[in-house]
């Protein structure tokens, strides 16, 4: 199970990802979009690690995640910072009054992450999102989970699932944020913010491996 301590390693363990993907994200939202995906989103996370090394060891998973909700929605100015702060918030609450992350609840928090994104959002799944790559995930991860497996097990599943969703978005026409404008033009290229999706919940069950 995942305890709240496993939970801040993987959250450390995204906050490296990102900052190691960053050029990488960036270039893909310097095709279709603004540039700056990676850079925004190194600035999220880069707030969170802060967080993560302050806050009192004896935080909830609930709790902490509801504190990284605060960081991206105080740190990031662009679309994905509120974005992600309401993924946290939802994903905290759907969790919340748990100890440990079992294999049931590992997919209830990655389906408040996508509850909450879809919330704020308003996307749908093919609008060329990062909901193409949380909402597979979050299927996958309730398949997996009501197979019995555990929260290894899940997480696995989750990534597999938003890995080949991020890779049709490369076939999608952008419906949603700046890329929209580019309509079809927007065509065989990969969402960036599927791509850093897909790379924080590869992270995340790299971390619990
Ligand atoms: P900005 O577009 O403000 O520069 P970012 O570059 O950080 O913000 O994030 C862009 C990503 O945000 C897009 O690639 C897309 O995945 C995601 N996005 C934009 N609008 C929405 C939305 N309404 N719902 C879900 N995701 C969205
Ligand atoms: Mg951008
Ligand atoms: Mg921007």
């Amino acid at each position: 199970q995942i305890t709240p301590a496993i939970f801040r390693t993987m959250m450390g363990a995204v906050a490296e990802t990102i900052r190691r993907e960053k050029d990488r994200l960036s270039q893909l939202d310097g095709v279709i979009g603004d540039g700056d995906h990676g850079i925004t989103m190194d600035i999220g996370w880069t707030a969170v690690t802060a967080i993560l090394y302050e806050k009192p060891a004896d935080m909830t998973i609930s709790e902490i995640c509801e504190t990284i909700a605060h960081a991206f929605l105080t740190a990031v100015g662009a679309s994905s910072g509120p974005l992600y702060a309401d993924a946290f918030r939802s994903a905290g609450a759907a969790v919340s009054g748990r100890l440990n992350l079992d294999g049931p609840a590992m997919a209830a928090w990655i389906k408040g992450m996508n509850d909450g994104i879809l919330a704020r959002g308003g996307a749908k799944v093919g609008d060329k999102t990062m909901v193409d790559a949380w909402a597979p995930a979050s299927v996958a991860a309730a398949t997996a989970a009501s197979m019995g497996l555990d929260e290894a097990a899940v997480l696995q599943a989750a990534r597999d699932a938003a890995r080949a969703g991020m890779e049709q978005t490369a076939q999608l026409e952008s419906c949603r944020g700046r890329s929209a404008k580019l309509g079809v033009r927007s065509v065989g290229h990969v969402d960036p913010g599927a791509a850093s999706a897909s790379a924080m919940l590869a992270a995340m069950a790299e971390a619990v491996d």
